[in-house]
């Protein structure tokens, strides 16, 4: 599939069939009400608190950031290692649950997936947020997608491109017969990287410019526009 131009409107797709569509979850499905900067700087604040000079990995996200401390730290002291990872997904999994209690979907979103289950394209979450607050936004999540898989559930996270194989395996779909549907740059990178095609969604993080530089082959005001990409590609 490929996208006749880069536009925030919808474009047509080429005849090759989309046989899934992976969507990211909050800024796409979800509203994205997660405080990212207050979570990077607690885990930042308690990177320090054990020790690590938190200079050398202050730009990566704060799973990276985890990542990379407890291998510094597992190098010289195995149990405080994991101490410092419990304590930090603790303190993730915090903010993300009391940002899931006031979160909710997008209007269109459960519209949006029975239109896709209507037409037989399978429809997968892939999310660095964890199980139980995706649950908490969107409870009845099984009877809408086939599968999510969330941090807990992959070994490696997106951008990783391992997050999204786990799903189009779930799911027996092939890369190129598949949307990767995000708003953040990381998944236009994931997608790109698997050779998925990529739509970029502006309800969430990023804007236009930056999904398109991170790879966006198509970018859309939201989610619910995809109906009318695959209207133009596919007519049901
Ligand atoms: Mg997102």
């Amino acid at each position: 599939m490929s996208a006749t131009s880069k536009t925030s409107s919808p474009q047509t797709l080429d005849a090759r069939p989309c046989r899934a569509v992976v969507f990211d979850f909050d800024g796409t499905l979800a509203r994205l009400n997660i405080d990212f900067v207050v979570m990077r700087s607690d885990v930042l604040k308690l990177t320090a608190q054990y020790g690590l000079a938190v200079e050398a990995v202050c730009d990566l996200p704060a799973l990276e950031l985890i990542d990379r401390a407890r291998a510094t730290l597992a190098a010289v002291d195995p149990p405080r290692a994991e101490a410092y990872v419990a304590a930090a997904h603790a303190r993730i999994m915090e903010i993300e649950l009391a940002a899931a209690r006031v979160g909710e979907l997008f209007g269109g979103t459960r519209k949006l997936l029975v239109a896709l289950q209507k037409r037989g394209i399978g429809t997968a979450i892939i999310t660095r947020n964890c199980l139980r607050a995706v649950r908490t936004v969107f409870p009845d999540l099984d009877q809408f997608v086939d599968t999510a898989i969330s941090r807990e559930m992959t070994p490696r996270v997106k951008p990783h491109p391992d997050h999204l194989r786990t799903a189009l395996a779930a799911l027996a779909a092939p890369p190129d017969g598949t949307l990767m549907v995000g708003d953040h740059p990381l998944d236009m990178q994931v997608g790109r990287e698997v050779g998925a095609f990529t739509v970029g969604v502006l309800t969430g993080s990023g804007n236009c410019d930056d999904l398109t530089r991170a790879g966006a082959q198509c970018v859309l005001a939201s989610a619910s526009d995809l109906l009318d990409l695959l209207d133009q590609a596919c007519p049901p």
